[in-house]
């Protein structure tokens, strides 16, 4: 049978742009369906527009510690509308050259709601097409749990475009989003309280790394509530939030905002006129080539649930367009060993296992950490401290993981990534000479095991 497209790709985030140049690259009849925003939840809710608020909140340290290296400045102001003004105009222009992207790779875009109707046409803007492959690429979405008064709320999708800056924030969550945002309103300005309901935050990450910046949160003066929950949230007559705790106690804000997760984007997307099948989380059930339930229909990132991440939905969206049209050149996405950076002020980078997973899966552990003040640091009042830490199998020097909070860390640990994939062994990091002085040198002069 004919087709009108040897692939239709739902969403033009970072997954279904990749799989769409790649696949037309490979001589493939493409189109890509996009309802929202060209480039997607990275480009224009996510990654980008947040590290680019990162940036900002950071040059309050920089003023701050200006002043140690001879520099004088009347107090610094900060204009919140500026700064989204200008977050905005960038994010247009990238807007721009996703289209041109799309568009010069021979890819036929179609704005609008995409609807699936059959396992091999999609509907939309009133037009139905049919196809040889679908790929659903349709991410994610923000989930608030559905507490009284949770419509007063934000999350991610709206703190993006608030009109001002929110004297007093209280952010929910311990995950990425929470810690990211939360050290943006604390940077800018912001009374800022971090709730999040377990005993410390970023759960999954290795353990001297959370406690290390739980104490560098807390000496910024960030006010951190662990082991906490609100109830319900209450609009006072003065526009104030009011937040009732589990516990009886009450905050009082301008600003509630969730960070709690996110949840695939499956909304009126037709599946029910498919044999798409989901995991228990509500996912995309695919195999490892991608491949939901229903032969013609595949799926790959955030809505699959696996790694929510922008460089995992772009290998994926590669592996995809490769497998379906140039299969000689395939090759599965390796989901071990992928970096990855908490933005928080100081960042985290790290890669591969925790000194948890490690033990957990029966490795004997040595452990090389060192906690120190940085260079940049010693001529200001600044106190903040860096932390570096490796993990060692100790019967085969192999090198399990790699972690750091403080400056650059994601730029450091980019780096030692690939060190980690090519199986790189202690004794590779101790015959490394260091670039002095850096910070990042630390990772290959640390030489005592300390007490695991
Ligand atoms: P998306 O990028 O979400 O793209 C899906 C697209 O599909 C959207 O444009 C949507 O409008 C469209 N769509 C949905 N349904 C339909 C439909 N029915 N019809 C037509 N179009 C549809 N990752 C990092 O690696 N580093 C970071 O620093 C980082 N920061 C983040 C910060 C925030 C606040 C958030 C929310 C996420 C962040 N991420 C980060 C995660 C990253 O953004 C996602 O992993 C990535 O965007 C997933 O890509 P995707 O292609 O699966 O989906
Ligand atoms: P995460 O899954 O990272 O974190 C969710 C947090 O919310 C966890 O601390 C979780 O607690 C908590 N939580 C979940 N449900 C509830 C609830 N009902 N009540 C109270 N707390 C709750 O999600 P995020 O929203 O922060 O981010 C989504 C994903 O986007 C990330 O996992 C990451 O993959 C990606 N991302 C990547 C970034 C980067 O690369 N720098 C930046 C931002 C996002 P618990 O731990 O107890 O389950």
């Amino acid at each position: 049978m004919a087709y009108d497209f040897d692939l239709y790709v739902i969403g033009a985030g970072s997954g279904g742009v990749r799989a769409a140049r790649f696949a037309a690259g490979f001589g493939a009849k493409v189109a890509v369906a996009e309802s929202r925003y060209l480039g997607g939840t990275c480009v224009n809710v996510g990654c980008v527009p947040k590290k680019l608020l990162v940036y900002g909140a950071h040059f309050a340290d920089d003023f701050e510690q200006a002043s140690g290296f001879g520099w004088s400045l009347d107090e610094a102001q900060f204009d919140w509308a500026t700064l989204i003004a200008n977050k905005d105009r960038e994010i247009n222009r990238l807007n721009g050259i996703y289209r041109n992207l799309l568009v010069n790779s021979g890819v036929t875009l179609h704005e609008g709601h995409a609807k699936i109707v059959d396992p091999n046409t999609v509907e939309i803007n009133g037009e139905r097409h049919s196809a040889k492959h679908i790929l659903i690429a349709t991410g994610g979405w923000p989930q608030i749990p559905d507490i009284a008064g949770h419509e007063h709320a934000i999350s991610s999708n709206q703190a993006f475009f608030l009109k001002e800056l929110p004297k007093r924030v209280l952010v929910v969550g311990g995950g990425y989003i929470a810690v990211e945002f939360a050290g943006i309103f604390h940077g800018l300005g912001a009374e800022t309280t971090l709730l999040y309901r377990g005993e410390l935050f970023l759960r999954g990450f290795d353990g001297s790394v959370r406690k290390h910046l739980q104490q560098e949160l807390t000496r910024r003066g960030m006010d951190l509530q662990f082991n906490a929950d609100i109830a319900r949230i209450d609009k006072q007559a003065d526009g104030s939030l009011k937040a009732t705790l589990k516990d009886g106690r009450a905050l009082e804000v301008d600003c509630i905002f969730y960070a709690t997760g996110r949840r695939p984007m499956l909304d009126n997307l037709g599946l029910e006129n498919t044999g798409v099948k989901l995991d228990k989380k509500g996912f995309v059930e695919v195999d490892e080539l991608y491949q939901t339930a229903e032969p013609s229909i595949l799926a790959l990132g955030d809505v699959i649930g696996r790694v929510q991440l922008t460089p995992v939905a772009l290998a994926e969206g590669m592996a995809v367009a490769r497998r379906l049209f140039k299969p000689e050149q395939y090759r599965p996405v390796d989901y071990k060993m992928i970096p990855t950076a908490v933005f928080s002020l100081p960042n985290i980078g790290t890669v591969g296992l925790t000194e948890e997973e490690a033990r957990e899966a029966g490795h004997e552990v040595q452990l090389f950490e060192s906690s120190f003040r940085p260079m940049k640091l010693t001529l200001t009042e600044c106190q903040e401290r860096t932390l570096m830490k490796l993990v060692v199998d100790a019967k085969t020097d192999k090198v399990l993981g790699c972690h750091m909070v403080g400056p650059e860390a994601g730029e450091i640990v980019q780096g030692l990534a690939i060190a980690l994939k090519a199986g790189a062994t202690k004794r590779h990091f101790d015959e490394t000479i260091g670039v002095h002085p850096t910070a990042a040198e630390e990772f290959v002069t640390m030489r005592t095991p300390v007490a695991g």
